[in-house]
């Protein structure tokens, strides 16, 4: 993913991320790169909801944009935490989408997506959080 494809600039990022449902369309393109498939029925279409869910229009199943991220379950805005990645991967890497995908963990999460989505229990969200610590750590 090339870099022109994250803001490099702050008044670009506000352009960018104007709305919580921009935020949520951006993450479900680094989430799915080539598109949205349902791991149901395969089927690519499906519509972003207001929950960050993807709505599959084949089988009607619903595949968290989330899972597996810090966004997960939060109730905090998602241009704030974008807003805190953005600082963060502006200083250390430069400002890219790699660098926000490695942060969020997507890379290696792609793969995972048979586990989402799942009612949060009460040990779910904390674990997966864990997890998603241990292969930040991991990467150093
Ligand atoms: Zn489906």
């Amino acid at each position: 993913m090339a870099d022109a494809e994250y803001p490099g600039t702050l008044a670009q990022f506000d352009r960018w991320f104007a709305t919580e449902d921009a935020c949520r369309r951006y993450l479900a393109k680094l989430r799915w790169p080539e598109g949205f498939r349902c791991p149901d029925c395969k089927s690519a279409e499906a519509w972003l909801t207001g929950r960050a869910l993807m709505h599959c229009k084949g089988c009607g199943r619903q595949v968290s944009v989330t899972a597996g991220t810090i966004f997960h379950g939060t109730r905090s805005s998602l241009r704030l935490w974008f807003q805190a990645m953005w600082w963060v991967t502006a200083q250390k890497n430069g400002a890219s989408a790699l660098g926000l995908q490695r942060i969020l963990g997507l890379g290696q999460l792609r793969d995972g997506l048979d586990l989402a989505p799942q009612a949060p229990s009460s040990d779910g969200p904390a674990s997966g959080h864990r997890k998603m610590l241990g292969q930040l750590e991991r990467r150093g």
